[in-house]
């Protein structure tokens, strides 16, 4: 619905219309008292969306107004269940105190400003994010003057939670590969970028600096004379993080958050990894969205959320580099050596608080009581730790001998929150309480004078009690009359006549009367609070500055992380069953005894997972893969996917050895990937996948495929197959493994060296086939579809007479009585072409049917409809 011109609106409703005005994209949170109120269509969007009533409030021309509101304290949730519905939520707060009725001044509604905008990638709040993920706001910008084809990308991400900023420079082709491993939030970039896949996560509106503006920004916001302060940085990597800091810059009002300085990155230094091979391989979510039974889910023993979102960090972006690889390595084998260490680290690190984020909210003005708490919590379990580590027989390795060395910093502060903050917190500051007594004199003197004052009130009440004669007087607060004296209407008669006492309200069941000696009282309680209250905003906001001035912090914060994700991985590797890799510079690839973690993890306890080997040396680095489906193919293939992801992240693997020389770019197609939904035929996204493997695949790639060919007749099938296989040996020169149903592709392994044909072996006992999950040498020589059919539970008969065609056509092939058309001559073939395309005996209607159907027109839900109309016709 679009709004209603705002002439002739009543001034409260004139001054949201042009607050609205400021933020048209978004739903506007218009602060009234204790409510957030929306109007027009923003109140019915909202309503419908968080399931709330919907009412109306004044009328605008001849319209009544509808409305909806949110209680304030409870909005935060509301926030996330709009923001997770795909809302903006402006937010627009009183900026003047309430007004005392009666007295003078301004007339008009309060003044109003919108004092944030809430989007996906600008959250803050524990309840509004996923605590052991990052937040992303990424800002895309392309290269200049180039051809579409040949630019390059400048990418700068924010999480504002953490404060993380890191920019890179991505070639042309690189930009969907970032994004999938970012899986922003929310995304700027100008209209005319293509966004693929990412496309619903774009921002509505966004402003392009130019680069010399871009620059001085960037430089700027860090207090620094020039960029190259921070490094080296291209000019679209200065125009995404310039983009992206004028993006939260509005979003927050004109408040920055403390962010940490830009740090470039060198794309060259992470394993390639396309949107399609993360989709396949389940990292840190499924394909359905969930996060059990992915990769992530199998290896996580961490017990913090910053260690949690390090570890995806690290699975998200496997490295290239063997020394920051081996880095990692020595960091938890550390561990591993000094079983003590571990225990007291996991022991140490549970129920730590997320210091990054707390940080984050408090730079933003945000902080709540239990955020500074979380800074003195976290700061003393770093002093813990570090006393702990220092304890250890071998001094740590160089990862983790720097940042040891910050976790004992900061003492000082630890030592003043200590003092300053209230055992007890309340959950806002306004509730009052947050400063421990003895900590501010001011604060105590304010404190004191509020609670003699009230201590004088309660001795009234049997003062006036004897000289009022009445025992059932009760001195009692109330909320719009302050402190009043109140009696049973019964009694309230006798009072009625004494000029010392002035009946403020009569009810059925009580009167009330006030004293002047009261109502001084009042005031004075009312004055001494507000001034505490003020001292204590005050002295709350100066333990706020000392929390942002240690620099100590952020450094001490990643360290936990750090000590997290590494004990995590010592915890893993302490069973024996998850062993420390060797990842080199060459070009071997040898898994010994090597496990799907995700699939293992999901056998049913009676079942046990077979490991398999898996080596792709020099001399035979192409494996085929033949073998009956359920019989662990896809399983196989990602495992081998899944221990490079692992290794070259720093992590375990489970194995019992593993030698891998550095992948650069990894390609996994394996499973379904049906893209049916955006009308592409499964078919046409299987070919554009394998154009992608092709294209890219290098000598140090690893590509495992599986059933290439699979989505069309079989020859072509075949064919396809034949010559990506002749491809990959021969031209990419690339590690793979490749599943194929085409068992004749075996054979090729005379012409083509490199090959090494192996199969899943599979065993007959009476009668039934038993996969046995094995991977051995040799090729398939039966694909027991039939078998498989029968455990599906395909009836019975339909089954038994399947049997008895396959054993003819597999006779008639034997004895060559009736070739199948793959052994057939090529003439024979275009002899059958004939044969149909002249459509002899079909009945007319049919023939008429399938002249009007042009097979490049049809969707998959069109081709099937034809189907059943064609079938229905014969
Ligand atoms: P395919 O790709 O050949 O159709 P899958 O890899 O999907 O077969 O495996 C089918 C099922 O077999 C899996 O879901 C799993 O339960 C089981 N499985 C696969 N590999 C193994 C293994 N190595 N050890 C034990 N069970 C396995």
């Amino acid at each position: 619905m679009t709004l209603p011109s705002p002439d002739g609106a009543t001034p409260a409703m004139a001054q949201w219309f042009s607050l609205k005005a400021e933020h048209p994209e978004a739903l506007l949170f218009f602060r009234m008292g204790d409510f957030y109120e929306l109007f027009f269509s923003d109140a019915e969007a909202a309503s419908a969306a968080l399931d709330i009533a919907l009412t109306t409030r004044g009328t605008h021309g001849d319209i009544a107004i509808p409305m909806c509101g949110v209680p304030v304290g409870a909005a935060s949730t509301y926030l996330a269940r709009l923001i997770r519905r795909g809302f903006r939520v402006a937010v627009a707060e009183q900026t003047e105190p309430p007004r005392k009725p009666g007295k003078g001044g301004p007339k008009g509604p309060l003044a109003r400003a919108v004092v944030r905008l809430v989007t996906p990638g600008t959250l803050t709040e524990d309840e509004l994010l996923e605590a052991g993920r990052q937040n992303l706001l990424v800002a895309v910008a392309p290269q200049a003057g180039r051809a579409a084809a040949a630019r390059g990308w400048g990418v700068a991400w924010i999480d504002i939670s953490t404060g993380t900023f890191e920019t890179a420079h991505v070639a042309p082709d690189g930009l969907m590969n970032l994004l999938g491993r970012l899986d922003p939030a929310e995304i700027l970039a100008s209209g005319d970028v293509d966004l693929g896949d990412f496309a619903a996560r774009r921002a509505p509106e966004v402003l392009v600096p130019q680069v010399a503006t871009a620059r001085r920004r960037m430089a700027e916001t860090f207090n620094a004379a020039s960029l190259d302060a921070f490094g080296t940085f291209s000019d679209e990597e200065a125009v995404a993080g310039a983009m992206a800091l004028e993006y939260i810059r509005r979003s927050q009002a004109g408040q920055m958050p403390r962010l940490a300085r830009p740090r470039p990155h060198d794309d060259g230094g992470t394993l390639g990894l396309d949107p399609a091979t993360r989709t396949s391989l389940d990292l840190l979510r499924t394909r359905e969205g969930g996060s059990e039974h992915t990769l992530f889910a199998s290896v996580c023993r961490t017990v913090t959320a910053p260690g949690n979102r390090l570890l995806a960090e690290w699975i998200a972006a496997p490295l290239t580099r063997p020394d920051a690889i081996a880095a990692r390595q020595e960091g938890w084998s550390w561990m591993l050596d000094e079983g003590g260490v571990r225990a007291t680290l996991r022991q140490g690190l549970r129920g730590t608080p997320d210091i990054a984020r707390a940080l984050g909210r408090l730079s933003l003005g945000r902080g709540l009581p239990r955020d500074a708490a979380a800074i003195r919590d976290g700061l003393a379990t770093a002093r813990r730790i570090a006393r702990a580590l220092s304890d250890g027989r071998t001094p740590p390795p160089p990862l983790l001998a720097g940042l040891l060395g910050h976790l004992g910093e900061a003492t000082a502060l630890e030592a003043r929150l200590g003092q300053a903050l209230a055992a007890d917190l309340p959950a806002r500051l306004e509730d009052g309480g947050v400063i421990a007594a003895g900590f501010d004199p001011e604060l105590d003197a304010e404190r004191a004078l509020r609670d003699d004052s009230r201590r004088v009130i309660a001795g009234l009440q049997n003062d006036y009690a004897q000289k009022f004669g009445l025992a059932s007087l009760k001195i009692r607060h109330h909320a719009q009359l302050g402190y009043v004296v109140e009696v049973p209407a019964a009694a309230a008669g006798r009072l009625r006549e004494r000029t010392d006492l002035i009946l403020r309200q009569g009810t059925a069941s009580a009167s009330r009367f006030s004293t002047e000696e009261l109502v001084s009282l009042d005031r004075r309680i009312a004055e001494a609070a507000e001034r505490a209250a003020t001292r204590e905003r005050l002295v709350f906001a100066t333990l706020v500055r000392d929390i942002l001035d240690e620099a100590a912090l952020p450094q001490i914060a990643e360290a936990l992380a750090l000590l997290d994700v590494l004990q995590s991985c010592a915890d893993l590797a302490a069973g024996g069953m998850w062993c420390r890799p060797e990842v080199g510079d060459d070009a071997s690839f040898m898994l010994v005894s090597c496990r799907h973690p995700v699939v293992e993890a999901a056998l049913p306890r009676s079942e046990r997972f077979t490991p398999n080997d898996c080596s792709l040396d020099p001399a035979r680095r192409v494996m085929l893969l033949t073998g009956p489906n359920m019989a662990g193919k896809s399983t196989f293939l990602r495992q081998n996917a899944l221990a490079v992801i692992l290794a070259q992240a720093g992590l375990p693997v489970p194995a019992k050895s593993a030698r891998i020389g550095v992948v650069d770019r990894l390609f996994s197609r394996v499973g379904a990937s049906d893209d049916l939904a955006r009308g592409r035929s499964t078919f046409m996204v299987e070919m554009t996948e394998t154009a992608a493997i092709l294209n890219q695949a290098g000598p140090r790639s690893l590509v495992v495929v599986d059933e290439i060919g699979r989505g069309t007749a079989t020859l072509d099938g075949l064919a396809i197959a034949w010559s990506v296989l002749e491809a990959m040996h021969s031209t990419l020169r690339c590690r793979s493994i490749f599943a194929t149903h085409f068992h004749e592709l075996a054979e090729l392994a005379e012409s083509l060296p490199r090959l090494s044909p192996h199969t899943m072996s599979v065993r007959e006992w009476r009668g039934q086939v038993v996969f046995q999950h094995e991977v051995v040498p040799g090729s398939a020589r039966r694909s027991w579809g039939v078998h498989v059919a029968r455990l599906a539970g395909v009836p019975e008969p339909v089954v038994r007479r399947a049997a008895r065609l396959l054993a003819g056509l597999e006779k008639e092939r034997a004895t060559g009585t009736r070739p199948l058309p793959l052994f057939a001559p090529a003439d024979s073939d275009g002899g059958q072409e004939t044969a149909a395309g002249s459509g002899q005996d079909l009945p007319p209607a049919v023939r008429d049917m399938l002249d009007r159907l042009d097979p490049d027109e049809l969707t998959p839900r069109t081709a099937l409809d034809a189907v059943y109309a064609l079938k229905k016709l014969m």
